[in-house]
C-alpha cells in the first residue's frame, strides 16, 4: 500500500526540523498498516530539551505582553487552517496511528472545537477580578491571572494531534510557551499542528518540540517546565506525578480507565446496540473512555447480546485511507500481542468469545478483530486492568444496584455510561458512578465534546482536568494585588490594645451581619 500521495519527501523534512534533537540518533516513525518506515525522527538530549525550554522561554516573555485579542486572532487564523488541511491531517493520523480514517476525522474536530470554546471564554478567565478588600470602604483586592511560563505536555499515541495540539490551546492563550514531547509513533500529526500554528502568526521559538523515549526525555523534561500536562497511562502518571511534586510544580494527570456501561431495562436496545459500536471498538478500542465492561439487565440481555454481537461482525475492518472501515488497526504488533494476551488469559480462565478473539495478520501486521466476551471475572486481565484495545466483556445483572456496584468495583474513575428510557432514572443511576464523566444514552463523545464542563478522572484515573474554566486556569497562577487606600490594617505603635481588641470584634460582628467577609 503506498502513502497517501499528500505525504511527500519535503513535508516530512519540514516537520521533522522542528524537533529539537539530533540527527544522529533517530526513532524509525513506520507506516502502522505496513511496517515500512516513514521517517526518522531526531531524538532530543537532555542539552536540546534544555534548549527548547530556554527558546519557549525567550518568545514567551514576549508573548505574554501581547495584548489578548492579538494573542487570539492567531488562534483564529488558526482554527481556519485546521479546518482547510483536515485530510492533510487525516493522512498524517492514519498513517502513524494505523486508526480508521473517520476516526482520525473526529480526532482532528476537537482541536477547532476547544479553540471556539476558549475564544469565546478566555477573555472572561484572563481579565482581572476585583474583589472586596480585606475592610470594606478603604481596601481592595484584585485577582490577576499570570501565566506559568513554559508549560511541559507529554502526550500519548492514541490521539496525537487532539492531545499534541487542544491542551496547548488554553496554555498558549493565558500567555504561555509549551514544549511538547509527543509519543515518538506518532509525532507527525503534533508537529504538522504546530506548523500550522505558526502559519497562523504563533511568534517563532512559542511551541517547541522535543522526541524521545519517555523515561530518557521525562527527568529534564520535568525539572525544566513551570506545568506539566500529562495524559496517558497511570503507572506513568505516578512517575510524572512523584516528580512534578518534588519540584514543587503543578501537573494535570489524564490517565487510564476500566469504563463501565450499565443498560437499564427500559434501554431503546437499537440505540444502545448502534451506540456501543462505538463506545467500545471506536479508534479500535484504543480511546482512554472506551468502554470495556458491559452490564445489561437481565429482562432484556438475551434481546440485546445478540444484536449487539451480529452488529459488531458486521462492522468492516481494513487497513485503507478513506472512509470506507470502521475499524483500523492497533498502534503497534507489540500492542496486538499486548490486547489478544488479555482475550487468550480470559479464555483459559473460562471466558467465551462471542464474537472476534482473532488477529487479522491477513489485513496488517497490528490488526485485532472487534471481539465480545461473555463469562470475564476479576480472576482475568480482562476483567480488572485496561485492556486498550477492542474487546469488551457484557455481563447479566437483575438489580441495579448490584450493577452500580460493580461498576463502581474498580481503582479506576475516567468514564461511565448508562442507557435507559426514563431520564430522570438513568441521572439518579449516573450520579452514583464513581467517575469523572458519565454519559447518559451515549458511550462518551456527550461528555468529551461538552467542552465547557471539566473533563477528569477521579480515583486512579486522574488528577484535575481538561476543558471548562479548570482547563485553562490550571496554566496561571492567581496573584492577588491588595490595595489600601489608608493604612487602617495595623493599629498605631502607641494604640491602646484594649479598645483595638474591642472595635476589631464589634467590626468582625458587623462584617457577618452585613454579609462582608
Ligand atoms: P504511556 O504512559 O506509556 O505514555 C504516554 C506518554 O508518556 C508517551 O509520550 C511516553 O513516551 C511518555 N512517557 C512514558 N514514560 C515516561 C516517563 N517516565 N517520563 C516522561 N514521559 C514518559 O501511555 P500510552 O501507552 O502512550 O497511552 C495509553 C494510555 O494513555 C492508556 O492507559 C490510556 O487510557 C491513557 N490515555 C488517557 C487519556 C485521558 O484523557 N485520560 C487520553 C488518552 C490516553
Amino acid at each position: 500500500m503506498a502513502l497517501p500521495s499528500t505525504i511527500t519527501d519535503e513535508l516530512l523534512d519540514r516537520l521533522t526540523s522542528r524537533v529539537s534533537g539530533s540527527t544522529d540518533n533517530t526513532w524509525k516513525l513506520t507506516e502502522v498498516y505496513t511496517g515500512e518506515v516513514i521517517t526518522e525522527l531526531p531524538q532530543s538530549k537532555p542539552a536540546d530539551i534544555e534548549a527548547a525550554f530556554d527558546k519557549a522561554r525567550a518568545a514567551q516573555h514576549e508573548w505574554s505582553q501581547w495584548p489578548l485579542k492579538k494573542r487570539l486572532a492567531v488562534f483564529k487564523k488558526f482554527h481556519q487552517l485546521v479546518l482547510d488541511n483536515a485530510l492533510i491531517i487525516s493522512d498524517l493520523i492514519q498513517a502513524e496511528s494505523g486508526k480508521a480514517r473517520r476516526m482520525a476525522f473526529d480526532e482532528i474536530c476537537d482541536v477547532p472545537m476547544v479553540i471556539s470554546y476558549y475564544l469565546k471564554r478566555a477573555p472572561k478567565l484572563l481579565a482581572p477580578v476585583k474583589r472586596a478588600g480585606a475592610v470594606p470602604v478603604v481596601s481592595s483586592s484584585t485577582e490577576v491571572r499570570q501565566p506559568k511560563g513554559v508549560v511541559g505536555i507529554i502526550g500519548p499515541w492514541n490521539f496525537p494531534f487532539a492531545t499534541g495540539l487542544s491542551d496547548a490551546i488554553p496554555a498558549l492563550m493565558a500567555g504561555n510557551g509549551v514544549v511538547v514531547k509527543p509519543d515518538n509513533k506518532t509525532a507527525l500529526s503534533p508537529l504538522y499542528g504546530i506548523d500550522l500554528l505558526y502559519k497562523a502568526g504563533l511568534p517563532e521559538g512559542l511551541f517547541q518540540v522535543v522526541c524521545g523515549e519517555g523515561p530518557d526525555i521525562g527527568p529534564t523534561f520535568i525539572d525544566n517546565a513551570n506545568y506539566v500536562m500529562f495524559t496517558g497511562s497511570t503507572a506513568t502518571g505516578r512517575v510524572i506525578g512523584a516528580q512534578a511534586g518534588k519540584n514543587l510544580i503543578g501537573c494535570c494527570l489524564e490517565l487510564g480507565g476500566k469504563n463501565p456501561m450499565i443498560v437499564l431495562p427500559d434501554a431503546n436496545i437499537e440505540e444502545t446496540v448502534e451506540g456501543s459500536l462505538f463506545a467500545c471498538f471506536g479508534n479500535t478500542g484504543q480511546i482512554c473512555m472506551a468502554v470495556e465492561r458491559m452490564y445489561i439487565h437481565d429482562s432484556i440481555y438475551d434481546e440485546f447480546v445478540p444484536r449487539f454481537v451480529q452488529a459488531t461482525k458486521e462492522l468492516k475492518i481494513d487497513a485503507r485511507y478513506d472512509f470506507e472501515p470502521h475499524i483500523g488497526s492497533l498502534i503497534s504488533r507489540d500492542h496486538m500481542e499486548r490486547v489478544a494476551a488479555h482475550v487468550d488469559d480470559a479464555v483459559a480462565k473460562g471466558a467465551k468469545v462471542l464474537t472476534g478473539g482473532k488477529a487479522r495478520p491477513d489485513i496488517g501486521p497490528a490488526f485485532y478483530e472487534p471481539t465480545i466476551l461473555e463469562g470475564v471475572t476479576t480472576e482475568m486481565m480482562a476483567g480488572c486492568t485496561e485492556t486498550f484495545g477492542p474487546v469488551v466483556g457484557v455481563h447479566r445483572y437483575s438489580d441495579v444496584e448490584d450493577a452500580i456496584r460493580i461498576a463502581n468495583s474498580t481503582d479506576y474513575g475516567l468514564n461511565a455510561s448508562v442507557w435507559g428510557s426514563d431520564l430522570d432514572a438513568a441521572y439518579k443511576v449516573a450520579e452514583r458512578i464513581q467517575s469523572g464523566n458519565v454519559n447518559i444514552n451515549d458511550g462518551l463523545a456527550a461528555a468529551y465534546a461538552a467542552k465547557g464542563t471539566p473533563s477528569g478522572g477521579v480515583k486512579q484515573s486522574g488528577v484535575g482536568a481538561r476543558h471548562g474554566d479548570q482547563g485553562l486556569l490550571k496554566y496561571t497562577d492567581a496573584v492577588n494585588i491588595a490595595m489600601l487606600k489608608k493604612q487602617v490594617m495595623s493599629p498605631p505603635r502607641d494604640a491602646n490594645y484594649d479598645d483595638h481588641v474591642k472595635q476589631t470584634v464589634k467590626g468582625l460582628a458587623w462584617m457577618r451581619k452585613l454579609g462582608i467577609r
